[in-house]
């Protein structure tokens, strides 16, 4: 296919600007570009996978009939993420008054790093609980009417716990309304990079303007702006424009505001002017309905106890959640064995817990013994009442989760039980914890003790 001509492209944009809402036209169609790409086709780029999905919906059919009616066949068109360069590939902002021309070329800006869009992160995907619903309500709340309530929006959380998910929902949610609306996602590490990137080639204006002309800005990561003191100035410049223009920030962090380091009092007080939302980590409860939401997403029938125990064993970061669910039933598929509650502890048994790696045995164990007021002699003893039996296996158990001894050498703290005993031991705990949930609680409350230490 031959690149068309400027007279070409002219006479289909055109024809789109009859077709179209004049605000769609400016926005979005004024940087199209067209590349060929083999027989009867081009190639559309955008610049993340929000706006490819949009276009693609907005446009093909218009832009089909454009070529149909000028040149009697519609090509292929494929509208793909840029992996290049960000040159151009944002919608162009309108900006007043529009007689100024929109398509002035942006100077192209450093490669998304890693952009990572996930069309599975929308609100209807996200499972809401006790340790997410201030954060869940204040983002659904932002996506029905942007720049009112809760500005900024700033949600932090540890790693893995759904704030990207939220961002990304919101941004859909927004754009599914309005489609228009100029919603701008980028992690934090782009916006610094691309300012990096703006002094350096002279062209902080052009990177100015790309921030400063969204309707909703959303910054992922916002912590990476930890002892940046450039880029910090930068952005609280950004953050005063945009909300003296009254629109929308939502900005997510692993940590509170007040704990970046270095951040200067000015931006501080700025996170902090809007609504502050904080994700922690699920409960039991939570946990086991992310698990059955991912299982029925996948179309896979996992039964209660299999989920139950996968809940029960990964207890902080639902991306580990997750990824224990994918390894089960990966194994499940390649062994050609039912996922059942055998060979998920067969899978699963071997990951230790992320943990203090200096912890001893015998730390452990002093920590078991002294929550349920036992002696540490007990632990080792024979001694056969139902309740130092129980805590005996649970510290068995819990020896093995953070600190992945054998189950031989682990026998031997055990006052020198065979390695069969080890495993009847942690087999043990691990159907409790999906059957007695005050078993379930010692073994939560103990873990958070041992991996505080
Ligand atoms: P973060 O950005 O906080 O590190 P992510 O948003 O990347 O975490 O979430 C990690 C994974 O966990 C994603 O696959 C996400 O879909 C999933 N997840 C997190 N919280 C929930 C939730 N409440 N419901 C469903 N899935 C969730
Ligand atoms: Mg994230």
């Amino acid at each position: 296919m031959m690149p068309l001509t400027s007279q070409d492209k002219e006479k289909i944009l055109s024809f789109l600007e009859s077709r179209l809402d004049p605000k769609v036209y400016d926005t979005w169609c004024r940087s199209l570009e067209f590349e060929p790409a083999g027989d009867n086709a081009y190639r559309v780029p955008t610049a993340n996978p929000f706006y490819r999905d949009w276009l693609e919906k907005l446009l093909r059919k218009p832009l089909e009939d454009a070529f149909t009616n000028l040149f009697g066949r519609a090509p292929d068109l494929v509208f793909q993420v840029n992996a290049g360069p960000l040159a151009a590939l944002s919608p162009v902002y309108a900006e007043t008054p529009s007689s100024k021309p929109a398509a002035a070329p942006l100077e192209p800006a450093p490669v998304i790093p890693d952009f990572v869009y996930n069309p599975n992160y929308t609100f209807e995907n996200f499972i809401e609980g006790p340790s997410n619903r201030m954060a869940f309500a204040a983002a659904t709340a932002v996506s029905e009417s942007p720049a009112t309530l809760y500005n900024p929006l700033f949600i932090h959380g540890g790693v893995g716990l759904g704030k990207t998910h939220l961002l990304q929902a919101i941004c859909h949610a927004i754009l599914q309304r309005n489609g228009s609306a100029k919603v701008l996602y980028l992690s934090c590490e782009d916006f610094v990079n691309g300012y990096i990137y703006g002094i350096q080639k002279k062209t902080l204006e052009a990177f100015r303007s790309r921030y400063r002309n969204a309707d909703v800005l959303v910054v992922d990561d916002i912590h990476f702006l930890a002892d940046k003191e450039g880029s910090q100035e930068e952005f609280f410049h950004t953050f005063n424009a945009l909300h003296m223009a009254g629109r929308q920030m939502i900005l997510s962090s692993d940590q509170p505001a007040g704990d970046i380091r270095s951040l200067t009092q000015q931006l501080l007080s700025r996170f902090r002017s809007g609504f502050e939302a904080r994700i922690m980590s699920p409960a039991y409860e939570t946990r086991l309905a992310i698990l059955r939401g991912k299982a029925d997403a996948r179309h896979v029938d996992v039964s209660q106890e299999v989920l139950g125990y996968i809940a029960s064993i990964v207890e902080t970061n639902i991306r580990e959640l997750e990824g224990a669910l994918t390894k089960v039933l990966g194994y499940a598929a390649l062994s050609k064995r039912p996922v059942d509650l055998e060979l998920a502890q067969e899978v699963l048994r071997e990951t230790p817990a992320p943990a203090p790696a200096s912890l001893s045995i015998a730390e452990i164990q002093q920590v078991v013994a002294r929550y349920f007021r036992k002696k540490v002699s007990d632990l080792h003893s024979r001694r056969w009442t139902k309740s130092t039996s129980q805590a005996r296996q649970i510290c068995i158990y819990l020896c093995r989760k953070f600190t992945g001894t054998s189950l031989e050498e682990l026998g031997s703290h055990f006052g020198g039980k065979d390695h069969s005993t080890m495993l009847y031991s942690i087999k043990k705990v691990e159907k409790l914890l999906v059957k007695n949930a005050s078993v379930r609680a010692d073994v939560e409350r103990l873990t958070h003790e041992i991996s505080g230490k």
